[in-house]
């Protein structure tokens, strides 16, 4: 391989590292670093190198210095989880202290309530920067953005905690025949973007549960009983499905994606 490709190779790495998972292109620049020092050759010796130095920063070093960006770990409790690991590998599970302490009694609300329903949540922010976009979600950039998934259930009405796609995200609870679609109207403004999360489903699981409005809409409660919540981002026929009246469940905009697969919340 040229030198000029290799750069550019590199390069790309960086950058995609970066996009997904924040220090991940740092730590490939310094496991290059590390592995050209290693004199003693062996396959796989790049590749080795770079996870072992992924894991030690994800799992060790990057939880005790986030906090001096005023970011945390989100502290999971028996009804707050995280939906998929993903999430937390690729460093997209840190946010405010203060979005802490909401998540956490979120989650206390649901267990005072006896409920089977899970807080499962998916993409928050990264651990540094504020400001630092995480792709591709623009606005989860200040610690006070996360996304949860909605709730399903099997087909005896039990509530699973489990989601219908590896990401959490894509499977979407479309409109039905008499309710308002809004997917269908921004596409037709030329909104060509609305529903791209649909290529970001890593896979479809689970095809046999169903949305459950019953466990969806006990989510929901149990975030608007919230003082902190300020914004919470839902399509608008399940909103009218679920019979929602608050007023900070909003319609986040043609500009944006459709929120039918998860459910914004927002404290700031
Ligand atoms: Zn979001």
């Amino acid at each position: 391989m040229s030198r000029k490709l290799k750069y550019l190779e590199r390069a790309f790495l960086f950058v995609i590292l970066t996009i997904v998972s924040q220090v991940g292109g740092l730590v490939y620049l310094l496991s290059l670093f590390l592995s050209k020092r290693i004199k003693y050759q062996f396959f796989g010796k790049g590749i080795l190198m770079f996870s072992t130095l992924y894991i030690l920063s994800t799992f060790l070093i990057v939880p005790i210095i986030a906090p001096l960006f005023g970011r945390e770990k989100i502290k999971n409790k028996s009804h707050l989880q995280p939906a998929n690991y993903l999430s937390i590998v690729l460093n997209r599970n840190y946010v405010t202290p203060e979005t802490n302490v909401f998540l956490q009694n979120i989650s206390n609300h649901l267990a005072q309530a006896n409920s089977n329903v899970q807080a499962r949540y998916l993409d928050a922010c990264f651990p540094f920067f504020k400001g630092f976009p995480l792709l591709p979600h623009l606005s989860h950039k200040d610690g006070c953005k996360i996304d949860f998934s909605l709730v399903y259930e099997d087909e005896d009405g039990r509530i699973v905690n489990k989601g219908k796609s590896r990401s959490g995200y894509g499977i979407f609870e479309d409109a039905k025949n008499d309710e308002f679609n809004q997917c269908k109207d921004c596409l037709q403004k030329g909104y060509f973007q609305y529903d791209y999360p649909k290529y970001l489903t890593l896979g479809k699981v689970n095809s046999e549960l169903k949305f459950s409005k019953k466990g969806t809409k006990e989510l929901i409660d149990a975030i608007v009983s919230q003082k902190a919540l300020c914004k919470m981002f839902i399509e608008p026929h399940l909103k009218q499905r679920m019979k929602l009246s608050d007023s900070r469940i909003r319609f986040h905009g043609c500009g944006a994606v459709r929120h039918d697969d998860h459910i914004h919340v927002q404290i700031n």
